[in-house]
Order: C-alpha cells, then structure tokens, then sequence
C-alpha cells in the first residue's frame, strides 16, 4: 500500500474500531512509517508502507495503547524525544512550563538547572539544548523511565542524569533553577483518568490524596539546594492555583500562570531567605 491508500485503511479500521482520533491517529501512524513528516502527507502519498509495521501499530492502537508510546517517540517543544511505557508522555502544557524557564534562564550566565521528577527529560533537556551555557540535573527515581531519559540525553552534554528519589539527599551544587513537573493527580481522582492515560505510569501521575505530595516535598527538602535568588518552576494541575500557595511555605512571590487553555498551569515561586 501507498501512503495515501495505508492512511484510508488506518482510519477506516481504528473508526470502525471506536477509536477514538481515528484521523488524527491514523495519520500519525503512518506518516511515523514512512518516515515522513505530517506535513509531508501530499508530496509523498505515492510512498511506500511497510503494511506488516503499520498492523502492528494499528493492533496496538486498537487495544488502547497510546498513540506516542506506538510510535516509540514524541515531538516536545524544538526536538524529539523517546518514549514507551513506563514513562510519562510530554504532554503541550509542558512546553509553556519550558519556555517560562528558558526565557528566565537566558538573563543568567551559566546557570545551574535542576528538573526534578524529570521522567522522559523532555523539559530539562530541552532546556539545556537550548541554552549551551546552562548546565541541568534531570533526577527520576523510576528505573523504567529513567531508561528514557538517558537515551533521551545521549549526546547532550550539559545534561546529567541522576537516579534517585527527591525524598533522598543529593551531593549538588546551589541551583539557580529548580523546576518540576511532579504527579499532582488527587489519588482519588486516578480511576477517572481516560482510558490511554491509565496506561501511562501512575507513579508519574497520583501525587496522593489532595495532589501535592510532592510540591511539600520540594518545598521541605529543595528550598536548601537553591541560591539565595533562586527561582523555582512548577507545573500543577489546574484547580491547584489555590492550594498550591500553602504546599509553598518556604518560597514567596508565588505566582500562578495560565497555560493556552486558560487553565492554571504554572507556578513560580522565589525561595525566602533564611
Ligand atoms: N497533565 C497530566 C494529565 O493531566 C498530569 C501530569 C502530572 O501529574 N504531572 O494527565
């Protein structure tokens, strides 16, 4: 089949499969194949399609795996990154949280970046890839995701990658940048979660019972690893805004941030001194 034909069959069958983005999906599928670009689709629809890769995608697909984890990697922000299961998609609202850091990172000189529960890597290494004169820590405690973020900052060399728990100590220097996207699901509300996201890992997701287990623990155990004029960056989830500023006792300034959505997003928060 031709690209143009392996599109039609992909839709046909994910639809009549209750798929749901059938369109979107099978698009992607088969662009990921043939090794083209979306945009690409009209000047290559006479293309070739290796059919026994596209039914095994579709499989897949079928079965509910997510579309990023089937085609083994993800488009974040200015590049590529790796993922499959075991590690958190880069999801959109991510990127405005990377943004936020580079373009306060850019006034630094050589700043000293941590991002921690850094899973796939996507914003610390996007970061460093960005900004040569910055130097980032991406610490995960997961073993499967970590796996994703080393091969994710293979040849990036102001990028170290660390395996450990935030709850542990580390032997770093002062950071002038600590940023997270931590799980910040309530434990409750994990059951609810779409079908493709259940499949991702709830590690990277359920951040206990009232969503910010984690931001207590940055807040208890990071606030020390920061310069004096450090800033922190979060990602949180969008009815947080409120709540977020009692989890950060020891930062002040704390601002909440839209994403694109007009959803609450971000939080930047500047650590108290003393
Ligand atoms: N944004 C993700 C979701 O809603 C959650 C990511 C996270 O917990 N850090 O699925």
């Amino acid at each position: 089949m031709n690209v143009k034909e392996a599109y039609d069959y992909s839709f046909a069958f994910l639809k009549a499969n209750g798929v749901d983005e059938a369109e979107n999906k099978a698009l992607n599928a088969v662009c990921c194949i043939a090794g083209i670009k979306l945009g690409e689709f009209q000047s290559h629809k006479d293309d070739f399609v290796n059919m026994k890769r596209l039914a095994d995608f579709l499989w897949r697909l079928k079965t509910g795996e997510p579309l990023q984890y089937v085609m083994g990697k993800w488009d974040f922000y200015e590049s590529e990154f790796f993922v499959g299961e075991g590690v958190l998609i880069p999801r959109p609202e991510t990127e405005e949280l990377t943004e936020l850091v580079i373009d306060y990172a850019k006034s630094l000189e050589k700043p000293v970046i941590f991002d921690l529960c850094s899973g796939s890597g996507c914003i610390g290494i996007s970061v460093a890839k960005k900004l040569s004169n910055a130097f980032v820590y991406c610490i995960e405690k997961s073993k499967d995701a970590y796996k994703y973020l080393e091969r994710n900052a293979k040849g990036v060399a102001n990028v170290e990658c660390i395996l450990g728990d935030i709850n542990n100590e580390f032997d770093l220097p002062s950071a002038d940048i600590i940023v997270s996207n931590p799980p910040y699901i309530k434990s409750g509300d994990m059951k609810t979660l779409q079908k493709e996201v259940k499949k991702e890992p709830s590690m990277a997701l359920d951040g206990g019972d009232d969503g910010l287990d984690f931001y207590r623990i940055i807040n208890d155990k990071w606030k020390k690893y920061l310069k004096d004029n450090g800033r922190l960056f979060l990602e949180i989830g969008e009815d947080e805004g409120e709540s977020i500023k009692d989890a950060l006792s020891a930062f002040s300034n704390i601002t909440v941030k839209k994403d694109l959505s007009g959803n609450d997003r971000m939080v930047v928060a500047d650590k108290v001194i003393g």
